[in-house]
Order: structure tokens, then sequence, then C-alpha cells
């Protein structure tokens, strides 16, 4: 009798818990956009983090929100964007530019001077630490394939040279490779562009020559060479202004270094022109 008691009260006082607090969910509800499921749905659920929200979730609120662009994930490019501003009721983006991964630096094992030899962790942020890595050159890639490591798509592997090589065909524009680089050798830009200065060297010109074959040494001769006022010296290093620059490649021609390319060895003043920024 005793315990028939107990277990009718435990019971009820179970059943009172369960009303209470299903009434307080009914009452405290949070009343979700049906629009974030949607885009969830439609966004590739790579979780990568190069829209820079946490994972696609996170972008989807954010859109559902009008805190992001509808063309914001990367890895689903134009066709998702498409349908996300369907969802949104918005127009679909118009021009959408596929970026990717591109390497800033031309400081290969034959080209860029040790200090040191390293032989602690392979890993480029733990080599940074230990005096600045073993390159003479502070600026320059490490070559321990930090950025490789990062990419959740497959589309990096170390060269023989020892700088990181991108597969264009499977980046997918993420930026995890750019957030792990600890020298912003790194960069995304527009996949057409053609044009790039292979540094980031800001030391002066002689400490360059000592460091590197193939680094910016700041000599202004590309700065000279261009007849669009479409390159700048800043911090002993040439950038390219984009929306001067028509891919002439007379600056490719002067330039001592070689540190300014022209990609796959083509020269076309109608390709895109971009800077190492
Ligand atoms: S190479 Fe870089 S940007 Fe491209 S998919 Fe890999 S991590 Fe992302
Ligand atoms: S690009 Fe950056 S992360 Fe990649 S190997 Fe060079 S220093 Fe390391």
């Amino acid at each position: 009798m005793v315990y028939l008691k107990a277990i009718l009260a435990l019971g009820g006082l179970g059943a009172l818990f369960g009303v209470a607090l299903a009434l307080a969910a009914k009452k405290f509800a949070v009343e979700q956009d049906p629009r974030i499921e949607k885009i969830i749905e439609v966004l590739p659920g790579a979780n990568c983090g190069g829209c820079g929200y946490p994972g696609c979730s996170g972008l989807a609120e954010a859109i559902a929100k009008g805190l992001a662009p509808t063309s914001s994930c990367p890895v689903g490019g134009a066709a998702v964007a498409a349908k996300i501003s369907a969802i949104m009721g918005q127009e679909p983006v118009k021009e959408y530019v596929r970026k990717v991964a591109r390497v800033m630096c031309g400081g290969d094992r034959a080209n860029a001077s040790l200090r040191f030899l390293y032989s602690g962790i392979q890993d480029c942020r733990a080599a940074e630490l230990v005096s600045n890595g073993p390159k003479a050159c502070v600026y320059g890639c490490l070559g321990f394939g930090s950025c490789v490591a990062a990419c959740p798509f497959d589309a990096m592997k170390m060269g023989e040279n020892g700088l990181p090589v991108v597969d264009e065909a499977k980046c997918t524009g993420c930026g995890r490779c750019v957030i792990a680089c600890p020298r912003h050798i790194m960069v995304l830009l527009p996949e057409k562009s053609r044009v790039e200065v292979r540094c980031k060297s800001e030391a002066r010109g002689a400490d360059v020559r000592k460091a590197c074959k193939v680094g910016c040494i700041g000599c202004g001769l590309c700065v000279k060479a261009c007849p669009n006022s479409a390159i700048v010296l800043e911090n002993n290093l040439a950038r390219i202004l984009p929306e001067k620059c028509d891919a002439c490649g007379l600056c490719v021609e002067k330039c001592p270094t070689k540190c300014i390319v022209m990609r796959d060895g083509e020269n076309s003043r109608a390709m895109e022109c971009v800077v190492a920024s």
C-alpha cells in the first residue's frame, strides 16, 4: 500500500511537470523562419566555414535574416546562389565570380635560402614559432603544408619544389588554406585572373636579394613600365590595381626578378589583372 501511494505520487508529479514543461515550451517557443530549413537543404552541407559562418546552418540563418548575401556559399557557387535567391524571393545573382586559391610566393627550394635547418614539428605554424622559421625570407612560404592539411576538398598538394600547388578544378574557394597559412601566402582570386605578383616580402631590395632569387625588390621598374598607372609600390612590394590593369604584360617583361607572372604563359590584354593583396 505504501509502495502504491509512492508510485501514484511520483506518477502524479511526473505528469504535472510534463504538462508544465509542455506549456512552457509552447509559451517560450522561438518561431523559426521556415526559409532557414529550406536554405539548409540547398546548401552543400560541407560545413567548411568558407563563408565565415559556423557551418551551413549558421550561414542559412544569416541569409534568412538578411545579414549575408545569397551568394555567400563559395562551395555551392552560382547554382546554389540561384536556388537561395529563389527561396528568399530575390533576383538571382547576376555575376557570380568564382574564386580559387593561389600561392603568392615563388621562393621554392631552388630560389629561397635557408637560415638554419629545422627538424621540429612539420607544420608551418609550429615552424614559424621557431625564430620565424628556417627560411631567410620571413615573408615566404615555409613549405610544411599547413594549407594542404587544412583543405577539406583535397584540392592541394605539396609540390616537389617545396611550394603548395592548388588543383583549381577541385578548389571551392572555401578559404580554409588562407586561414591556415601563417605567412598569408594563400589568397583567393577570381579564377580568370592571370597576372600576379608572387611575393609577399616587404623587406628592402638588398635583403630580398640575399634571401630569394625571385622576390620583389621594390625597384619600381614595373611601375615605370605600366602605361595605365596600374601598379603601385607599397612597403617595398609591387601591388597591381586591378581596376586600372588591362593585362598588357609589360610589367611581367620588365620585372628583373620575374616575381610578376602571367599565368599559364598566356599574354592577353583581355585577361584580368590581379594582385597579391
Ligand atoms: S585549396 Fe583552399 S580554398 Fe580551395 S578548397 Fe582547399 S582549402 Fe578551400
Ligand atoms: S602556403 Fe602557408 S600554410 Fe601553405 S605551406 Fe606555405 S607557409 Fe605553409
